[in-house]
């Protein structure tokens, strides 16, 4: 697109992790993006996130790669077990990342966001903190206007929509409803540091009993951060007064460092999530808004691809918008087309996934079991990488439509 004629003012909502790198792209494009982000300041909650070698190839593009090797770990490999410590195979994360050319990075999530918005600000990109936007509505030439809690407004030329999953106001707007799914699932979170190792390496490491999940991800031995997960009805998925005397009871039998990881996690730190979701959007746009990120196409976290997904976002929409001749209508399309089959599968392995993890029938729990034990390593790691690097110039991804399995379900689905 002609940034000349286009004099494009862009606003983001959002200063999430697909609001910033959305940011990022298009200042490395040439184009002068500001965002708006309800906070007060830089996020400070929220556990980790693994960024695999899909996700590094985005980092790498947008000259971040160098200091998220900096704070973060290097998994080499994944390994399951069940509640009782017996082993159920893994993935070799090390051939996964030689395979695609790219490495996998842990991090805090914290951290994450100290580089972007330290990247950010570098690239001269304003990032208004304490912008809540509270509704989009059209103005009489059809162009949206956002309006803010504290009374102001804005009418960018592009207004992007990266206000994430569970209260999207540009969700709302684009596609009349934003009523997220719960997936009759809850997750704490938490981060274990010590002044020694938590973990003998550096590894992810997944137990799966019947109806209950604990995964624990090493960013360095010494420093883990971890998800529990467990079914329930959403009447039941409400913070209780002491979570980690819960967490700490509800998996005191299963194997350590489980034990050790929780005792090792501040007391207050504790955080519960309802784990929801997203039903795919027959578009993402309307007018001049596009949606990105979770606004988009959340997945469950079980597809362990929402944060890479959203810099995807970032990466491809940069070169929709340089590529196109016409005017925002041809950038829309052509990002939807690039998007919407890849974040629609992924959406819904992470769903048939969590139907699989959270099954509490001991038969179903037997058949995944034995599966995921049996599943080849070197095929496994063939099919995460055409899956996760669909759509993207890297090795071993394929750049067709034509992927059909490609995440974690595929490996050990049981239906
Ligand atoms: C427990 C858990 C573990 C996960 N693990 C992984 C993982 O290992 N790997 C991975 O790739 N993904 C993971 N994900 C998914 C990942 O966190 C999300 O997909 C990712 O954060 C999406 O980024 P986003 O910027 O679209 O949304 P968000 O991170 O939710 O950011 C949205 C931003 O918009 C702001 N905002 C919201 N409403 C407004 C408003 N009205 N006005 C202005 N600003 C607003 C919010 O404050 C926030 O800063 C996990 C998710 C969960 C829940």
């Amino acid at each position: 697109m002609d940034k000349e004629n286009f004099s494009v003012e862009i606003g983001i909502l959002g200063g999430g992790i697909a609001g910033l790198s959305v940011a990022l792209a298009l200042r490395k494009q040439g184009y002068t993006p500001r965002v708006y982000e309800r906070r007060a300041g830089p996020a400070t909650m929220g556990a980790g996130v693994t960024l695999w070698p899909n996700a590094s190839f985005v980092l790498k593009e947008l000259g971040l790669q160098q200091d998220i090797e900096a704070i973060g770990g290097r998994p080499l490999t994944m390994r399951r077990q069940d509640a009782a410590g017996n082993a159920l195979g893994g993935l070799d994360i090390g051939l996964l990342d030689r395979t695609m050319g790219y490495p996998t990075y842990t991090v805090l999530r914290r951290h994450l966001q100290e580089v972007l918005l330290g990247h950010a600000a570098r690239a001269g990109i304003p990032v208004e903190f304490g912008r809540q936007a509270v509704a989009i509505e059209l103005d009489a030439h059809g162009r949206a206007v956002a309006h803010f809690e504290n009374g102001t407004s804005i009418r960018p030329d592009l207004l992007i929509g990266a206000d994430g999953r569970m209260k999207s106001v540009a969700r709302k707007f684009v596609a009349g409803d934003n009523t997220p799914i719960y997936q009759g699932f809850v997750n704490w979170i938490g981060v274990a540091q010590a002044p020694h190792a938590l973990v003998e390496d550096m590894s992810i490491q997944d137990f799966w009993g019947a109806g209950e999940r604990f995964g624990c991800v090493a960013i360095r031995p010494e420093l883990v951060y971890w998800a529990a997960a467990q079914a329930r009805p959403l009447h039941e998925a409400i913070p209780t007064a002491d979570m980690h005397k819960e967490v700490e009871n509800l998996f005191a039998a299963w194997p350590e460092p489980i034990s050790s990881i929780i005792r090792a996690t501040p007391e207050n730190a504790i955080r519960l999530i309802a784990v929801h979701d997203l039903e795919p959007l027959h578009t993402w746009s309307r007018a001049n808004v596009l949606l990105v990120g979770d606004a988009a196409h959340a997945p469950l976290p079980t597809s362990g691809q929402g944060a890479c997904q959203a810099l995807e976002d970032a990466w491809h929409l940069a070169r929709c918008l340089d590529g196109a001749s016409g005017g925002l209508e041809e950038v829309f399309q052509a990002f939807a087309e690039i998007r919407t089959s890849k974040t629609a599968r992924l959406a819904e392995q992470g769903r048939a996934f969590a139907r699989g993890l959270f099954a509490k029938d001991p038969e179903t729990c037997r058949i995944r079991n034995e599966r995921a034990k049996a599943s080849d390593p070197v095929r496994d790691v063939q099919v995460l990488a055409a899956g996760w690097g669909q759509g993207l110039p890297m090795p071993g991804g394929a750049d067709g439509t034509s992927v059909k399995g490609g995440g974690f379900d595929s490996l050990y689905r049981i239906e």
